[in-house]
């Protein structure tokens, strides 16, 4: 049997469910940011796929805006952006230098962030090239730990060997404003930077910019925020929702009071109700946990998520919506201006990240040039 290198039939519309994002609203979003942080860069973080939105769009949107710095966390994901955006802006890997990698960072100009003192060595024993060093102060997770940070300090042969573009360091607690660890990692911040040569330095992810200026140093490094995730948890949203996830009704049915719905029949109607199915399950990225927790949105009717996610479809309690606005093919709002990612995350135990980044492989991406004004 041959296959075609390109089926010739388009697919319908209907088949698979729509992810569109809105790219003048990651543009007002990316406006916000300078806004909040006047006297700073302000750079882009894309790793995993722009968040999962799909890299090729938000980065041609980022350098349009004038964006000169992206942050990536693999070497693929960083060769990927410098292909997609060519030179020069810059390009920081989060995850660090992978042993033998040195030769590839520099093939493609990527800038390792440095996060521990062998590959500290690493780097300068390929040469003096541009890299970023990362400082623990207190997340426990990557960075300098404060040995590591004192023997590099002590060691002036080896920081005459590198080219320092970017300290930096990671807030644990940055999305809550009145946490006391900021303050400390702040502090410790300030003490780190005196102890090593003069380099510009960065502090603030999405929820650091709005901890205000003395947090901000030369750049800011927001992620979430582009893309509408509210980036703190107890305040309203400064900036705007960017996507929309659409699904379609594959068909519905009635059930008796007493019929269950889905696997392990988790779902009893207590009343005649309506059910749509829908195109879209947890293999796309909908939380399994959702179930009987979420809530989709029919034109402006939500409809409770009926029984168990399961792995391609989704079964909606849509006896509120009017016979005549539900049937095959009608559209249904996963995410989107009735349903945020926070909500949705909230529902599922989860945070708007894990929900934007987990989305699947299988829909349709739609990038706009305007804003939507009603999609559903
Ligand atoms: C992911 C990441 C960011 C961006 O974080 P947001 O909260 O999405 O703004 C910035 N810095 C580091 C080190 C990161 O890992």
């Amino acid at each position: 049997m041959t296959v075609p290198a390109e089926d010739p039939i388009p697919a319908p519309s209907g088949d698979r469910p729509v992810l569109t994002v809105s790219l003048p609203a990651v543009a007002s979003n990316w406006r916000t940011l300078r806004e909040a942080a006047p006297h700073a860069e302000v750079a882009a973080v894309v790793k995993a796929d722009a968040y999962g939105i799909g890299l090729p769009p938000i980065a041609a949107k980022l350098k349009t805006l004038g964006c000169a710095t992206f942050f990536v966390a693999t070497l693929d994901e960083g060769r990927s952006l410098r292909s997609l955006v060519g030179a020069p802006p810059r390009i920081f890997v989060l995850n660090g230098l992978p042993p033998g990698a040195a030769g590839a960072f520099a093939a493609h100009a990527l800038t390792p962030v440095l996060g521990c003192l062998a590959e500290i060595r690493e780097w300068a024993d390929a040469g003096r090239r541009p890299a970023a060093v990362h400082i623990d102060t207190g997340m426990s997770r990557a960075g300098l730990s404060p040995d590591e940070l004192a023997a590099l300090a002590g060691d002036t042969a080896l920081l005459a060997r590198l080219d320092i573009a970017l300290i930096l360091s990671h807030l644990a607690c940055g999305d809550e404003a009145a946490h006391p660890a900021n303050r400390t990692q702040l502090s410790r911040f300030k003490a780190a930077l005196a102890r090593l040569p003069a380099a510009p330095a960065s502090l603030a992810a999405s929820g650091g910019v709005f901890l205000g200026p003395e947090y901000h140093f030369d750049l800011v490094r927001p992620g979430i925020a582009l893309y509408g995730g509210n980036p703190l948890t107890a305040a309203p949203n400064p900036v705007r929702s960017t996507v929309m996830l659409t699904a379609d009704v594959l068909g519905v049915r009635t059930i008796a009071c007493g019929e269950t719905a889905g696997y392990g029949g988790t779902f009893a109607a207590t009343r005649e109700t309506r059910l749509a199915v829908c195109n879209i399950g947890y293999a796309d990225g909908i939380p399994r946990a959702l179930s009987n927790r979420g809530v989709a949105y029919i034109g402006e009717t939500p409809c409770p998520y009926a029984g168990r996610v399961s792995m391609d479809l989704l079964t909606l309690d849509v006896t509120a919506v009017p016979s005549h606005a539900i049937g095959r093919g009608a559209q249904v709002e996963i995410i989107g201006p009735h349903m945020s990612l926070e909500d949705m995350a909230a529902r599922a135990g989860t945070v708007n990240y894990e929900i934007l980044t987990g989305l699947g492989n299988r829909f349709t991406r739609v990038a706009l040039d305007s804003h939507w004004t009603r999609v559903v």
